[in-house]
């Protein structure tokens, strides 16, 4: 055993994890030590030693490295939600390429270059989409914030950098508005209460704002003297909604909506692909960059005229009815009925004919390789735990030309393109996306072809 608990020894901090954590060798130990950037020379106070590796705390900051600077956010450290707000953003895009590379190594065992990093426009106040917990504090005042690491305390937050500005003033006004009016936020431990988060989102193309309360019940006191309030102080909010949680769970929010003003639902448009935004709807939260992404998957798709399209892990389209210009057929994929209705609508007001099957990516991609579609391109986009292998064999069973994965979890990617690679498909490129400046999290876009 290397180290001890509450030892303190010096540490130069040699790289980052995936989960946004500083980590130097110790006598060949590996220890972790959050808040540290890559150079930081520092010594560490070992909180937790489990043999192999140890966890720590910087006790003294000794020479900073070349990309630290200072935090500015005051509450980064409780929120946890920035984990990078102390490394200037380029050593911050540096981290991500490096975490990207390193599960391609290791995962996938594939040694490819980073081809782009493409970086956010905006580092901060990027986000589209805000959901605070509401709670009381101490002094019995509503408090908006985020929940402190692995607990549900909430640390207030009356000025989110991540949020545009508009957003988080809404949310103050609702909780002066909560006071005055008596109307409770819930409690979890009692289940009582009402206003469970304040759920905000905001076109960044359109401007168009949409507040929706999730509530503990199926109404809001003096709802219309609300929306009036809001509407006063707020004329670019366009729809006010409740959503209905009545449920114990961690789950955002319900099934259910009720429109209080306006219809109901917010326009904006991704990649020239105009789309409608109700609460439940699944949209990347930084436009710029989402945009900047799915334009570099264009590329990387290399699409004919006469191409046929399959886009799997659709969402409400928007990745493929981007690219529905330069090909001549389109198929997306979805298993949430609320966006595949949303993909139909979205390419009806393009004018665009597509095909949109609601269905497991798995269980639509071997049904239509079994059908014979044949599509030219397949464009693959799954959530955090990536594509199962029944849509990783449907996809070589149709053997398109090319394939072309977008993925917020490189480690999966890692894996997936790995398998792919096994069987036929050459990765070409691999490009990092920073969708989630300031975060953890990172995106990654990887073209394969078919090899002759
Ligand atoms: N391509 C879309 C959405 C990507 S997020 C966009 O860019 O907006 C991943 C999507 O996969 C989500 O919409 C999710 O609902 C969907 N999904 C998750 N599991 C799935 C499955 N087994 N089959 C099909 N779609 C699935």
């Amino acid at each position: 055993m290397a180290v001890q608990k509450n030892q303190c020894i010096p540490l130069e901090i040699t790289g980052l994890t995936s989960e946004g954590s500083g980590v130097g060798r110790y006598e060949g130990e590996a220890v972790f030590v959050p808040g540290t950037a890559p150079g930081d020379r520092i010594t560490v106070r070992i909180v937790k030693d489990c043999k192999r590796y140890a966890y720590g705390i910087v006790d003294k900051l000794e020479q900073p490295g070349p990309g630290r600077r200072e935090e500015d956010c005051s509450i980064c450290r409780p929120c946890g939600g920035c984990c990078f707000r102390h490394l200037t953003y380029e050593a911050e895009l540096e981290a991500k390429k490096d975490i990207v590379l390193d599960a391609f190594r290791r995962i996938g065992g594939l040694e490819l270059p980073i081809d782009q990093i493409l970086a956010s426009p905006q580092e901060d106040r990027y986000r589209n989409k805000v959901q605070f917990p509401v709670q009381k504090d101490e002094q019995g005042h509503t408090v908006a914030g985020f929940y402190a690491g692995r607990s549900h305390r909430i640390i207030p937050c009356e000025d989110c950098l991540l949020q545009p500005a508009i957003l988080n003033q809404i949310a103050q006004a609702v909780c002066s508005w909560m006071d005055e009016n008596v109307v409770s936020p819930y409690d979890e431990a009692s289940h009582t209460g009402l206003v469970r988060h304040i759920f905000l989102r905001r076109g960044t193309h359109s401007g168009q704002i949409m507040l929706c309360l999730v509530i503990n019940g199926h109404s809001l006191p003096h709802s219309e003297a609300f929306c009036s309030a809001m509407l006063q102080q707020f004329p670019e909010i366009q729809t006010i909604l409740l959503n209905v949680n009545t449920q114990r769970t961690n789950v955002i929010t319900g099934l259910e909506s009720i429109p209080l003003y306006g219809p109901g639902y917010i326009e904006d448009t991704m990649c020239g692909v105009p789309v409608r935004l109700g609460p439940l709807s699944f949209y990347q939260v930084n436009t710029p960059s989402a945009e900047r992404l799915y334009a570099l998957a264009r590329q990387y798709a290399q699409l004919k005229p006469t191409d046929r399209l399959l886009d799997l892990y659709c969402g409400m389209g928007t990745i493929g009815l981007s690219m529905a210009q330069d090909c001549a057929d389109l198929v997306g994929v979805e298993i949430i009925p609320e966006a595949v209705e949303s993909a139909r609508q979205n390419a009806a007001r393009m004018g665009v004919t597509a095909r949109f099957l609601c269905a497991d990516a798995g269980q639509a991609a071997s049904q239509l390789a079994a059908e014979g579609l044949a599509p030219d391109v397949i464009l693959l986009d799954p959530p955090r735990k990536g594509c199962d292998n029944a849509t990783l064999d449907a996809v070589c069973t149709m053997a398109p030309r090319r394939v072309v994965m977008i993925s917020c979890n490189p480690a999966t990617a890692a894996r997936d393109v790995r398998y792919l690679a096994d069987r036929g498909y050459q990765p070409e490129r691999l490009s990092c996306a920073d969708l989630f400046a300031r975060t953890k999290h990172v995106e990654c876009v990887i073209a394969m072809s078919k090899a002759e």
